[in-house]
């Protein structure tokens, strides 16, 4: 099976990939994980990532591309994907039908911009294995701590409150297209997200089986 998660930044959609990836047993693919690992390893191609994402907007298609390519051609995704926060433009999604890739269903988890304000404001990120926390949602057993792998949690430099507007702004303009391109094939399932995380993975194991 091969999904897309479409969404806004704070939709959920790392979360629910993570649903996914227990549900089928395939990987779940997030661009931003891959860039913010490039960064880390102080990579040229990271070098060149960070000032886009330190500033919420959109890392250019050709770095993305290529990243996701390399990721793609790796033995665990023969069998299927999640692919999490990629699309995120038209011309990305045009390279990936381009590429031969044939997506199965793109699910769309859909969150008002409010609530979105409020959980990226809240939301920690493991330094070490880039899994996803909530303050108040979903916390780790100990604050500040990684419940997988022990290393740990910080507010992502782009969860700032003003780089959030950006984000929002920049989702809305070049990734909420995507819906309708998505809607045209035929392969779009809408998810509402939910107050409560269980109630939204529910949802999107529903859709799976529509
Ligand atoms: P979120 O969905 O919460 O915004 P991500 O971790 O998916 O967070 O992405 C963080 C940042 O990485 C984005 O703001 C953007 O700068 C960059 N990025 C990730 N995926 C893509 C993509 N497909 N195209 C362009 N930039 C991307
Ligand atoms: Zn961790």
């Amino acid at each position: 099976m091969k999904l897309i998660l479409l969404g806004a930044p704070g939709a959920g959609k790392g979360t629910q990939a993570e649903v996914i990836c227990n549900a089928l047993n395939i990987p779940a693919i997030s661009t931003g994980n891959l860039l913010r690992e490039a960064v880390k390893n102080g990579t040229a191609l990271g070098m060149e990532a960070k000032t886009y994402m330190d500033g919420g907007k959109l890392v250019p298609d050709e770095i993305v591309i290529n990243i996701l390519k390399e990721r793609l051609a790796q033995d665990d995704c023969q069998a299927g994907f999640i692919l999490d926060g990629f699309p995120r433009t038209v011309p990305q999604a045009e390279t990936l039908s381009q590429m031969g890739v044939e997506i199965d269903k793109v699910l769309d988890i859909e969150v008002p911009d409010e609530k979105i304000m409020q959980r990226l404001s809240g939301r920690r990120v493991c330094e070490g294995c880039g899994a996803s926390y909530h303050l108040d949602y979903k916390p780790s057993k100990v604050e500040g701590v990684c419940d997988k792998c022990g290393a740990k949690t910080v507010q992502r430099k782009d969860d700032h409150p003003d780089t959030i507007k950006e984000r929002l702004q920049v989702y809305h303009a070049q990734t909420e297209p995507l819906k309708d391109y998505y809607q045209q094939t035929g392969k779009l399932v809408v998810v509402e997200g939910q107050e409560e995380v269980a109630e939204t993975s529910a949802l999107t194991l529903k859709a799976l089986e529509a």
